[in-house]
């Protein structure tokens, strides 16, 4: 957009992982929570907010009120259920992989494909990449893969792309990795299996946004499992932050939202627990129980 002469910013409700901070254009992204004034200014003066890859405001966490506030035309657009009704247009699209693909339909709609260069297509493709588990999630179609392929026609690097966000790790993430899949704990009659990273596992290695990414499919990859969970204790906000993921029918984002307080697709979703790591770990237990039926 900012080829049509548009003024445009991005910001975000706080931190995200390091391992996309190698993304043209993330140097000038504003991060609400550490830059609250500059945020409230650039959200106040907005005439349009295209609010992206969440679709009820409270996902937008602290900036919530000032998005309810401002006077900006809103435009949704994204892929997660039941999508809430706050904006002026909603482009939502469950059966879509990715917000970053649907981004690219977005641009072919208004005409713009022609503008699609190395620079867009390395964010796009990284969104399709990651969203997709490299291609692999049942939502990937025939269709992503011919946006991947133009986004490569116009130069970008599929390969270069999956070792900056993939084979760039710190050390202690992986030694992390190692503490979590000791904790791995497998319920073989339900087809389960769980894992719990305490904060004090999380401060032995130097913890950082994003070093847990991906430990839950984890769980999910050992034979014959159909769900599978990670809880992850943060003491600063007081909550376990969770991750559910599935294979199927089994829907991890109605579990997440009867019993969590989250939400996200049917296989991959999220949520939370005001309870303590082993409270948590035992409401789960008691709760699959209650679902064998489903898990067998
Ligand atoms: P993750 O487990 O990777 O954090 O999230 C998996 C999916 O669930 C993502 O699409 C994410 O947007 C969604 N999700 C994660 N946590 C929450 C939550 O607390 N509430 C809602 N509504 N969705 C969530």
């Amino acid at each position: 957009m900012v080829q049509k002469g548009h003024h445009v910013n991005v910001v975000v409700p706080n931190d995200y992982p390091t391992f996309l901070k190698w993304i043209p254009g993330t140097e000038n992204i504003i991060q609400f929570d550490a830059q609250i004034e500059r945020a409230h200014e650039i959200l106040k003066a907005a005439d349009l907010v295209f609010t992206l890859d969440f679709n009820a405001l409270h996902r937008s966490g602290p900036m919530q009120q000032v998005l309810e506030g401002n006077k900006a035309i809103k435009i949704m657009i994204d892929h997660h259920q039941q999508p809430e009704d706050y904006a002026h247009y909603t482009y939502s699209d469950v059966d879509m992989c990715s917000t970053s693909e649907m981004i690219y339909h977005f641009m072919d709609q208004m005409g713009d494909l022609a503008l699609l260069n190395k620079t867009i297509g390395a964010a796009l493709y990284t969104g399709i990449m990651t969203d997709t588990a490299s291609f692999r999630f049942p939502k990937t179609t025939s269709t992503t893969h011919r946006v991947v392929a133009h986004l490569m026609d116009v130069g970008v690097h599929h390969s270069d792309i999956h070792n900056k966000v993939y084979d760039a790790n710190r050390f202690e993430p992986i030694k992390l990795f190692g503490t979590a899949l000791n904790n791995l704990t497998l319920l073989a009659d339900l087809n389960t299996t769980y894992i719990t990273l305490s904060q004090s596992e999380l401060n032995q290695f130097g913890h950082q946004k994003g070093d847990t990414e991906g430990l839950v499919n984890y769980g999910l990859s050992v034979k014959g499992i159909k769900f599978a969970a990670i809880f992850i204790e943060n003491k600063e906000e007081g909550i376990i932050k969770i991750s559910l993921r599935s294979k199927g029918d089994f829907d991890v984002n109605q579990l997440a939202r009867t019993h969590f307080n989250g939400g996200g697709h049917q296989n991959a979703a999220g949520g939370k627990s005001p309870l303590s790591l082993e409270k948590t770990v035992e409401k789960f237990q008691h709760l699959v129980q209650t679902l064998k039926s489903d898990l067998q």
